[in-house]
């Protein structure tokens, strides 16, 4: 007999509530753990998942099973061509390996509950106990309400009943007890074909030119190590500094885990409570400055999750604002091509764009910029671009992707107003004021001087001469003409309700 741990979005052994009870559960009953972990093509293509984040996915998983088998825990991995299989062939696994427990934590994305649904039936029918638990966000959805009984809508009252609640309650960030090992037989019993197996390969499409493979790697290494090294350093080196620093694309001021958080290397509990404790007042808020900024930032990702379980229609492609349903958007594919491959004529918005194909990452402040310039600037379905975030991210994740796309637009949960329009050269000078970041991405513009490599074709001069004699395109839009018609657009939308 086995207990099988079903591995997601939680590829780690150390704090990982599931692992943790199902080899509590193994110990009680005197048998062993099976790591599973499904691959179903399906998943990855209906959630636009980019071979970066693919590619850091299996590498996180090789690391996975380097330090399960040190634990003398065999991981499972199989590919699921149909994703509607994925319950059934969970089960056939169970009966094969007599497992009568299986663990998991959850995932809140409708498609995701609806296969557990099945499974959840699925088990019943045969007697095996499936025990999903919260480890994902750090407090489980759900738990915070307003006065009135609510799910919070608005971020801040969100926040401050997220440190309440955990200053009330400090075991939700304790770490559950670390796995325990299989018994030596294990590894040679029964289930000795199941260690040391071949990593799947990521389906043709969702590989990685083997240069761009190579960067990833040395940029983003895989695994909770690798996680836990990043996080350390950037507790003990950075964080101080991160409330003053951290809308700064070019001083690389930020911790750089998000691909970790996505993928489950690291839990957002971790971050959590290591920030905590690098505080002077052990509390979440108070003390340094760096450190209250940072948790509240982790907690964003928190708030978006609860967001999107209470109002799961977000999912849908829908907006979470319903008024914003009759914007008239620009279905332009000049633009949207411009928009994605960097060639818009506004500097701040082109190196964003470069850098994230080049990295696969994008500072968030850039994210806002490029988000709000493709809805409000281009007027383009902000869906678009929600989308093409997704297929390009190492670190993409459906609620925080859609909820800082739903901020930006306007269109989304506790949002940007839609009259405050972000000005990109005003942005740009103020977080790029030396137009350091804008220089390294667009190298059209290096040797534009000073100030004028913000918006050169405006200064004129040298700059424009510059810019046109390395091809680098003007303004596809005006910055006036493209704020009122934003503003028109979106009065006229919503009026139409
Ligand atoms: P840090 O500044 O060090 O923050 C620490 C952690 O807090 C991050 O790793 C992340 O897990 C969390 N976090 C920080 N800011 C946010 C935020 N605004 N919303 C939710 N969580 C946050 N983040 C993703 O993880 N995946 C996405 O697909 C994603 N898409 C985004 C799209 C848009 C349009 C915008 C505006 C933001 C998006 N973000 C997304 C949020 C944010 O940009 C990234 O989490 C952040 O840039 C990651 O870098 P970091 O780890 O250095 O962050």
């Amino acid at each position: 007999e086995a207990v099988i741990h079903w591995f997601k979005r939680d590829l780690r052994i150390r704090d990982n509530t599931g692992l943790s009870l199902a080899c509590q559960k193994a110990k009680e009953k005197g048998v062993g753990v099976i790591g599973l972990w499904i691959l179903s093509p399906q998943d990855w293509e209906a959630h636009l998942v980019s071979p970066a984040k693919c590619d850091f996915e299996l590498r996180s998983l090789r690391v996975l099973q380097r330090k399960l088998n040190k634990l003398g825990i065999p991981l499972h991995m199989e590919v699921v061509p149909e994703r509607k299989n994925v319950p059934k062939r969970i089960v056939e696994l169970c009966e094969e390996w007599d497992a009568k427990n299986v663990f998991c934590n959850i995932e809140y994305e409708p498609d995701e509950l609806r296969r557990e649904e099945k499974l959840v039936k699925k088990c019943l029918e045969k007697g095996i106990a499936f025990w999903p638990h919260h480890d994902d966000c750090v407090v489980p959805p759900g738990t915070l309400k307003t006065g009135s009984g609510k799910q919070y809508a608005v971020y801040t009252p969100f926040f401050r009943a997220w440190v309440a609640y955990l200053h009330a309650h400090p075991e939700v960030l304790q770490e559950p007890p670390a796995p325990t090992s299989n018994s030596r037989g294990f590894r040679t019993g029964r289930f000795s074909h199941l260690f040391d197996e071949k990593i799947p390969e990521a389906p043709d499409h969702k590989r990685l030119e083997p240069e761009f493979k190579e960067r990833l790697e040395q940029l983003y290494p895989a695994g909770e190590a690798a996680a836990l090294d990043r996080l350390q350093h950037f507790l003990a080196e950075q964080v101080g500094e991160y409330h003053d620093t951290r809308n700064f694309p070019s001083k690389d001021s930020t911790a750089r885990v998000s691909m970790h958080h996505a993928a489950g290397t690291l839990a957002a509990r971790t971050s959590v409570r290591m920030a905590r404790d690098a505080n002077s007042t052990r509390k979440l808020d108070g003390g340094n400055e760096g450190i209250r900024s940072w948790i509240s930032e982790v907690a964003w990702r928190d708030f978006y999750r609860h967001v999107l379980c209470n109002w799961p229609y977000i999912c849908m492609h829908k907006p979470f604002k319903y008024e914003y349903t009759n914007i008239t958007w620009e279905y332009d594919d000049a633009h949207f091509r411009a928009w994605s491959t960097g060639h818009t004529g506004y500097p701040i918005v082109d190196a964003a764009m470069r850098c994230l194909h080049a990295t696969a990452y994008m500072h968030n402040r850039l994210r806002m910029i490029t988000a709000s310039f493709l809805a409000k600037h281009l007027l383009l379905d902000w869906r678009l671009g929600e989308q093409f975030f997704m297929t390009h991210l190492i670190d993409g994740d459906f609620a925080s992707n859609n909820g800082g796309w739903g901020f930006c637009t306007s269109t989304g949960v506790d949002p940007q107003p839609y009259f405050r329009i972000f000005n990109p050269w005003t942005q740009s000078e103020k977080f790029d004021p030396d137009g350091e970041f804008i220089r390294e991405w667009v190298p059209e513009l290096r040797e534009v001087e000073g100030m004028a490599v913000h918006n050169p074709y405006e200064a004129g001069g040298e700059a424009a001469r510059v810019a046109e004699r390395n091809g680098y395109p003007r303004p596809i839009v005006e910055h006036r003409f493209a704020r009122e018609r934003c503003l028109r657009r979106f009065k006229e939308g919503i009026g139409r309700e």
